[in-house]
């Protein structure tokens, strides 16, 4: 009898603990930190912060749409984010070395990629598109034969321009915006690169536009080490969260406003 008492009385103390536990959980929840935050791991993002509006620099901040839906995730994984920056080229080999934890880049799903990453769900839709000088004779894709087309190496428009017209139609630069410079300055014909950072680099520069038809469409996703499954269930459960409450289009949204 006095074995079963302790026995309950260990058991409601346990239990207690876990309703203090939960209710500490809450707080923290709701005022953003506390005193539990030096405990808390760290979610290591890469990401190419030149690529506008998902990533880009402000105010010594990187900020965007990767770089606000990589908060929420963060958040609800009860994790401190931190944004590591370099080439787009050295994201995935970041996340391979185990340096960082998963890549946002406004990065798209390919097979190829696929190969030595998993991706989560997609969290938005890409466009390829062909940006040229307003006085170009440059109108549609067939346009594109013969040119000299600038991209950002291994994303996606390096790859399909690379496919379609081989390597010596393509030049290569580690950031889209110095395509545009080379573009401006006529010692590229067009620029392929995703479609909303396109926008931005028109609007930054004179004389440019995006032609009306595009290369391709294609679906952005978080990029995570294919060892860590289960980073991968987590992070596809907190996308789900924020697509079901509406937070993932109100981030969308805030950053890429309807025409
Ligand atoms: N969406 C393109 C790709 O994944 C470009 C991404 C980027 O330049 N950040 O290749």
């Amino acid at each position: 009898m006095k074995k079963l008492l302790t026995i309950l009385l260990v058991g409601a103390m346990l239990l207690g603990l876990a309703a203090c536990g939960g209710d500490k959980g809450g707080q923290q929840a709701n005022n953003g930190g506390g005193t539990d935050e030096e405990k808390k791991e760290t979610l290591v993002m890469a990401t190419n912060a030149e690529f506008p509006p998902y990533e880009y620099w402000e105010n010594n901040a990187i900020v965007g749409i990767d770089a606000e839906v990589a908060a929420a995730i963060a958040d609800k994984l009860g994790m401190e984010l931190r944004i590591d920056d370099m080439a787009f080229d050295a994201t995935l080999v970041a996340l391979q070395s185990g340096q960082a934890n998963m890549v946002m880049a406004g990065m798209t799903v390919t097979p190829e990629r696929q190969e030595n990453v998993n991706f989560s769900e997609p969290y938005a839709e890409g466009h390829q598109v062909i940006i040229v000088k307003e006085d170009s004779t440059i109108a549609t894709v067939e346009d594109l034969a013969g040119k000299k087309i600038g991209v950002q190496t291994n994303t996606t428009g390096d790859i399909y321009i690379t496919d379609d017209l081989g390597d010596e139609a393509v030049a290569r630069f580690n950031r889209g915006a110095d395509a545009v410079m080379d573009l401006k300055n006529d010692k590229v014909d067009a620029v392929v690169i995703d479609l909303e950072p396109a926008k931005a680099f028109v609007a930054a520069n004179e004389g440019l536009k995006i032609l009306d038809t595009e290369y391709a469409t294609e679906e952005y996703a978080i990029a995570i080490n294919k060892n860590d499954t289960e980073l991968l269930e987590k992070v596809n459960t907190a996308l789900q969260e924020l697509k079901d409450d509406g937070t993932l289009q109100q981030i969308i949204d805030t950053y890429i406003p309807a025409e």
